[in-house]
């Protein structure tokens, strides 16, 4: 049996960093190598099994990100994005795959995970759920297949506490779609609709947002045409799947050549 994955994982202490803790800790393929958080984070010093819930696990929360990333295979990051890209150049330097969760990262951002990309394997997914990666090349798919006499709209639900709209995979299931029909998604994208709006124009995306109470994560795409329907829906009720997802990815990067990837090259879904 091949030796176990050494994992790290920075940002131990954030909702995702303890999620990711449990879920490398349970998983038979790989071991929790390390953990660490901000310097001024209360959580350094403490085991970072205890943060998790499961218990002791004999990995203190450290501070030193350099020292860890230089101990171990992979790296897991659920942080900011300024946090990752200083990450990813110090698992460039070691020579420790990254595998990457944190949204809202900006060109200059991912300018430099590509320069780590160079040097080591490096995934990028805004959603690391295996069932919305599969979703949005279903999606793409259909919108190949299907013309544009069925009209695309997407739908997505989310918890009462969520700032932004429409969701960044929202957004990624209307690029997907907008790929599938080859056009641009900026150039037929609807974002709300309100009063006056006059006939729904040929090749129009439209995107509708709910929120509300602590729904972790709803997305719904309908090809509505003359006659039929067809909708993909999923539903994330627990965000376990995201760090399910994220140590898939780890396990994935073993002996890969340096590059960057996306969740769909993890599942095997791009030629
Ligand atoms: P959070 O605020 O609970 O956790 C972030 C953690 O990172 C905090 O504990 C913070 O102290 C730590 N951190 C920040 N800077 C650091 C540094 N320099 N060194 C070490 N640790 C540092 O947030 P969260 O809900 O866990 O989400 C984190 C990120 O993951 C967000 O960008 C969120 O959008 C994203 N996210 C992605 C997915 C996905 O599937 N890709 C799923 C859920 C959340």
């Amino acid at each position: 049996m091949a030796r176990k994955l050494k994992i790290g994982v920075v940002g131990a202490a954030g909702r995702m960093g303890r999620m990711l803790v449990r879920q490398a800790g349970e998983n038979r393929d790989c071991a929790l190598a390390g953990a660490t958080e901000r310097p001024d984070s209360e959580a350094v010093g403490q085991d970072a099994g205890m943060l998790a819930g499961i218990g002791e696990i004999g990995v203190a929360v450290g501070d030193d990100a350099a020292a860890m990333i230089a101990h171990v295979d992979a790296v897991i990051d659920f942080t900011a994005p300024g946090a990752t890209v200083a990450h990813a150049a110090l698992a460039a330097q070691a020579g420790a795959a990254m595998v990457i969760g944190t949204t809202g990262l900006a060109d200059s951002h991912m300018e430099a995970l590509r320069r780590a990309a160079r040097h080591v394997p490096v995934v990028v997914a805004p959603n690391m759920s295996a069932g919305v990666t599969l979703l949005m090349a279903l999606v793409e798919q259909v919108a190949r297949t299907l013309d544009d006499t069925y009209d695309i709209e997407i739908f997505e639900m989310h918890h009462r506490h969520k700032v932004d709209a429409p969701s960044g995979t929202a957004l990624g299931l209307g690029r997907a779609a907008a790929a599938g029909r080859d056009v641009d998604l900026d150039a037929v994208a609807r974002m709300a609709r309100e009063g006056h709006t006059g006939a729904r124009p040929r090749g129009e995306i439209g995107f509708a947002t709910l929120r509300g109470g602590d729904v972790v994560g709803d997305h719904t795409v309908v090809f509505a045409g003359d006659g039929e329907r067809i909708e993909l829906t999923h539903k994330a009720s627990s965000r376990q799947v995201f760090a399910a997802g994220a140590v898939r990815a780890a396990l994935w990067t073993r002996g890969k050549p340096p590059g960057l990837y996306a969740m769909r090259d993890v599942l095997g879904l791009k030629a």
